[in-house]
């Protein structure tokens, strides 16, 4: 039998497991995923509630994810670009952050608004032209720390650390310690400059539907929850066995850590986020932008309003605004105290926005520590068994299917 032919089978429908797939289908070998929930997709699902998308928390597709952005046909996913920039909710007010070079326009406000010194704004200059000249590569071989220590060895003001790259990361990594391995920010920031987050126009669960759409009719079986796995063969809850040539783990690290017995593999601390939606009678934002908070304290870190990028998001005549909290803050009154803090952003209108629905996601990103990610092969063999996704390369829709192609690429090589 040749490498192309064998039998695969793929613990989990997320990213990782259909980019993982999608490569072994397209050489001529035979996937076939066991995802345990109701649907592909993972932590990238989207729910239709009332003719609104909710997409299952707050995230965003890069469109300058180099190894994503040659696997998915973007152009099917009608991509809805963000502006480059931020809205920065202060005490004193709404102010505006732009990234300059690619709204001039904007380059005096940005210059003047009070987050951070003036000095402060020519090293983002400078960081941003260092980094799209790099390769991801060039980014791996950095020495790596705390994204905080970075930025402090970059010379970044102590009030652009704390006004800006705590509320802007703090929505990216979920926490505002800046913690993250700065090998990551360095990515993300390159990816940031070099082109646009992006939502595709019918949420971001189109992402894994176009994936799991190019794999042939039953490579995908739904409820099928995996409970153990040996080298050559798996078990479902059902007590039903299938064999291959061989398994591919492509569930979160937690859940890897368990089905792989011989251990090894620890789970993460996970990273948590709280996304709440809420249904308004006009956009309290009016662009495509996000608003983060800038005060330093309250609940909500970012807000956006996912129907002024796609109005598809919700019914005609209506808004969809999600509000996102880091952690799984659950007091009973959260929703009640989110939209009273949101009364300083945005004025009375927010007393009747009527709340749709709150995701409270304890799995949301593994810790990505200085010196856990963008290293080694992709994919990790333990027990007999390949490991992959995001806990692998790193946190994020990239670092899922870079994960997943690299594991195809090993099993596909000629031993
Ligand atoms: C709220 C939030 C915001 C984010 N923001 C961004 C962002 O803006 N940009 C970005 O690039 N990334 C973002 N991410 C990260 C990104 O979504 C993830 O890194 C990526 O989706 C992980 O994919 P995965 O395939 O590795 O794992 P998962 O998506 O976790 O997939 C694992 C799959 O395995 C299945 N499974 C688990 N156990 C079993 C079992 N025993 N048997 C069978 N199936 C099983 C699960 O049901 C799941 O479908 C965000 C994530 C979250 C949650």
């Amino acid at each position: 039998m040749s490498a192309a032919e064998k039998k695969v089978l793929i613990v989990g429908g997320g990213l990782a497991g259909l980019a993982c797939a999608l490569r072994l289908h397209e050489t001529g070998a035979r996937p076939l995923i066991f995802e345990g929930s109701d649907g592909v997709g993972g932590r990238v699902r989207t729910d239709h509630l009332d003719g609104f998308l909710l997409d299952r928390g707050f995230q965003v597709f890069l469109d300058a994810y180099p190894e994503a952005g040659e696997l998915l046909d973007k152009e099917s996913l009608d991509l809805r670009a963000f502006r480059p920039g931020a809205l920065m909710h202060k005490t004193s007010g709404m102010r505006r952050v732009m990234d300059v070079f690619r709204e001039p326009r904007h380059l005096m406000e940005s210059a003047l608004a009070p987050v951070g010194s003036f000095a402060d704004k020519l090293r983002v200059a400078r960081l941003r032209w260092r980094l799209t000249r790099l390769t991801t590569e060039e980014i791996a071989g950095h020495e790596d720390m705390t994204t905080e220590s970075y930025l402090q060895r970059a010379g970044f003001s102590a009030s652009m650390i704390d006004g800006f790259f705590r509320s802007f990361y703090g929505g990216i990594f979920l926490e505002r310690e800046l913690q993250t391995s700065s090998r990551m920010f360095e990515f993300t920031f390159k990816m940031f400059s070099q082109g646009s987050a992006t939502l595709p126009a019918r949420g971001m669960g189109e992402i894994p539907r176009q994936l799991a759409s190019r794999l042939p009719p039953g490579a995908i079986r739904l409820g099928a929850q995996v409970t153990q796995i040996q080298p050559g063969s798996i078990t479902l809850e059902s007590g039903e066995q299938f064999h291959g040539d061989a398994v591919v783990v492509a569930t979160d690290a937690t859940t890897a850590a368990g089905l792989v017995s011989a251990g090894g593999t620890v789970g993460p601390v996970w990273r948590s986020v709280t996304c709440l939606y809420f249904a308004a009678a006009r956009s309290p934002l009016d662009e495509s932008i996000i608003a983060l908070n800038g005060t330093g304290s309250g609940l909500v870190n970012n807000v956006c309003v996912p129907s002024d990028l796609a109005p598809e998001y919700a019914p005609r005549g209506q808004a969809l605004v999600s509000v996102s909290v880091r952690g799984t803050v659950d007091p009973d009154d959260l929703e009640s105290r989110v939209l009273a803090e949101l009364e300083a952003w945005f004025g009375g209108a927010v007393r009747e926005w009527r709340h749709l629905r709150t995701y409270r996601i304890g799995r949301a990103l593994p810790r990505q520590s200085p010196g856990t990610g963008f290293t080694g092969p992709g994919f990790r063999k333990e027990a007999g068994v390949y490991l992959c996704g995001d806990h692998i390369w790193s946190a994020s829709i990239e670092g899922a299917i870079i994960s997943g192609l690299r594991t195809a690429d090993a099993i596909l090589k000629p031993s």
